[in-house]
């Protein structure tokens, strides 16, 4: 009941008027006492003075213990004589001689100041305490210097007992009424200091429960006043960082939610702890899951891992679905305590083909390079060891070779020159109006001595409605050539080439090239228009193919917004397709690129 604020301050309030009271009560009629007491001798003293005890001491030499009986009645009513204050008339041993009444003679107790009479003094000591206050003086009859007689007056304290009885009533009267009056007060009182601290106790309750917009009226401004202004401004600030972090959370939680890149976080006892949509598909894993860190990275070595990497971070590379992830692990917060490991996941798949393609091409084009160069060196080699021994004809084969062989390198360094052009976009097309009907025949009309050389039938169909075309002539009479040249190559002799082109739609040109020749595995189709991919690289070398022409083709094409496809049967033949924009608008006007 007493732990509320409220109550503690009832009760002290209530304790400190009550013994306020207590004490104040006490000290009063311990004071009434001490002045009844002080007043009492103080009127012995003034009707006992030197003159009065010299006549009584007269008379008492005279009359006797009687004589002074009568006389000392004389002052009774100045001395307050009483049947509660009487007075006793004593022989010099303090023996009852006298007295107010008859009655008084069996009451008498000798005290400490009839002694003192007896002895020659006055005995006038007594104490607030002590339940009589009594007086003894002493009188001398005969001159002799003994003690004769000795008045004693002894109150009963009935009329300060009465009085101090009294004053307790009135004490503990005024004690009720004090502490029913301070119990009311000390509520009024306790409720206007524990009220703001109630509200300020709720505000703060409530800001906790995440409600921030707290702001508790000022009703003072003593000091709970400025409790409150502190509280209200701490709650401003509170819902301002709060927001900002709010923000900034948001801000990651977005970014971590649409980035690219994976990120997971672990507790130290690799417990999974978050996971965004990227991990999850990276990984192929769900949230849901519940994996932990040894799980999902069963495959990273972290035994091997030195203590500063460990502390920093640590980057390894996994393969999952088919797909190479590095990962990077970094601690955060600490790690025998509180905190982690964060692990960052980019998919380095497409990084990882470009090397390899980049190693396999290098490869490719030391290989291409290094075989007729071997050749070239051995031949001529031959021919300077042997100089003058061989016959004209095995030298003229011989020179015929290193000729034949410094071509093919000539050939494969200037596909390779204009493959790195078209790479880097430095091969600028120069763009010309043509048609396409004399482009095709003029390069069919190139190709067609090589074609009959072979045993082919090398057929044109290109209709006078043909479209015109806007395009580097050049470079496409070069595409169609090296197909055409394909298809001569690789059709047994006495097969059938046919060079076809028709309109495809409003704005496109169809150039088709068919043969009935060798034709192409099905799974090597694919991989066609890579650099150097030969089916069968004896052949290709054979007829002087360097493995880039269709590599070049596509490029081409390419920069001219076109699409080259191949399709082929093995055994059967042949057809690519090549489909190129006219660059013309339907209007017959040429495009503004
Ligand atoms: P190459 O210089 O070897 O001809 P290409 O890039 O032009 O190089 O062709 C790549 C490979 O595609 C050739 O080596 C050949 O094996 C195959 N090929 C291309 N065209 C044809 C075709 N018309 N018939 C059969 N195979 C072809």
């Amino acid at each position: 009941m007493f732990r509320s604020l409220h109550m503690k301050l009832v009760l002290i309030l209530v304790l400190l008027i009550v013994s306020v009271m207590a004490v104040v009560g006490t000290f009063l009629i311990n004071s009434v006492s001490t002045f009844y007491l002080d007043s009492f001798y103080e009127q012995v003293q003034d009707v006992f003075d030197p003159a009065l005890i010299a006549s009584l001491e007269q008379t008492a030499a005279e009359t006797g213990a009687a004589g002074l009986k009568t006389a000392v009645s004389a002052y009774a009513v100045t001395l307050g004589i009483g049947d509660y204050r009487p007075y006793y008339i004593l022989d010099g041993e303090g023996r009852y001689l006298e007295g107010w009444n008859e009655n008084l003679a069996g009451s008498l107790t000798r005290t400490s100041n009839i002694i003192a009479a007896m002895a020659g003094g006055t005995g006038t000591r007594s104490s607030v305490a002590d339940s009589v206050i009594d007086v003894a003086i002493p009188l001398q009859a005969d001159g002799d210097g003994q003690v004769d007689y000795i008045i004693y007056i002894a109150d009963q304290k009935q009329e300060i007992s009465d009085l101090s009885w009294r004053f307790f009533q009135i004490v503990m009267q005024a004690m009720m009424f004090g502490m029913l009056a301070a119990i009311l007060l000390s509520f009024l009182l306790s409720k206007t200091i524990t009220t703001p601290i109630e509200r300020i106790t709720e505000g703060a309750r409530l800001i906790a429960e995440g409600h921030y917009d707290q702001q508790l009226g000022v009703q003072s401004s003593d000091e709970i006043g400025e409790l409150t202004r502190s509280f209200n401004y701490m709650a401003e600030r509170l819902k301002s960082t709060i927001g900002e972090v709010q923000g900034e959370r948001d801000k990651l939680s977005t970014l971590f939610l649409h980035m690219t890149d994976g990120v997971a976080a672990f507790t130290t006892d690799g417990t999974l702890i978050h996971m965004n949509p990227a991990t999850e598909s990276l990984l192929g894993v769900r949230m849901e899951d519940g994996l932990s860190f040894d799980e999902l990275f069963a495959d990273i070595d972290l035994l091997g891992a030195d203590e500063t990497a460990m502390r920093t971070f640590l980057t390894s590379e996994i393969t999952r679905r088919g797909r190479v992830l590095s990962v990077t692990l970094a601690p955060y917060g600490a790690l025998d305590g509180e905190g982690g490991v964060i692990a960052v996941f980019h998919d380095i798949t497409e990084q990882r083909k470009l090397d390899e393609a980049r190693r396999e091409f290098v490869a490719n084009v030391s290989h291409e390079l290094r075989t007729p160069l071997t050749n070239i060196h051995s031949y001529t080699e031959t021919l300077l060891d042997a100089a003058g021994d061989i016959p004209p004809e095995t030298e003229k084969q011989f020179l015929g070779v290193i000729s034949s062989e410094s071509d093919r390198m000539a050939r494969i360094v200037t596909d390779l020159l204009t493959l790195s052009k078209l790479d880097y976009g430095r091969m600028e097309l120069r763009m010309t109006r043509f048609s396409l009907g004399d482009m095709l025949k003029n390069v069919a009309g190139a190709m067609k001595l090589t074609a009959e050389n072979s045993g082919h039938e090398l057929t044109v169909d290109a209709p006078d409605t043909l479209p015109a075309l806007v395009g580097d002539r050049e470079r496409l009479e070069q595409v169609v050539a090296n197909i055409l040249s394909n298809a001569v190559k690789y059709t047994p002799s006495g097969g059938h080439i046919r060079l076809s082109a028709c309109a495809h739609g409003q704005s496109h040109v169809r150039i088709t090239v068919e043969d009935d020749g060798v034709g192409i595995p099905e799974a090597d189709v694919p991989r066609l228009f890579e650099r150097f991919y030969r089916v069968d690289k004896a052949r290709s070398r054979a007829a002087g193919g360097t493995g880039l022409g269709l590599a070049i083709a596509k490029e081409i094409v390419q920069q001219h917004e076109g699409r080259i496809a191949l399709a082929s049967e093995y055994g059967k033949g042949t057809t690519v397709t090549i489909t190129l924009p006219t660059g013309l608008t339907p209007g017959g006007e040429e495009a503004q690129a």
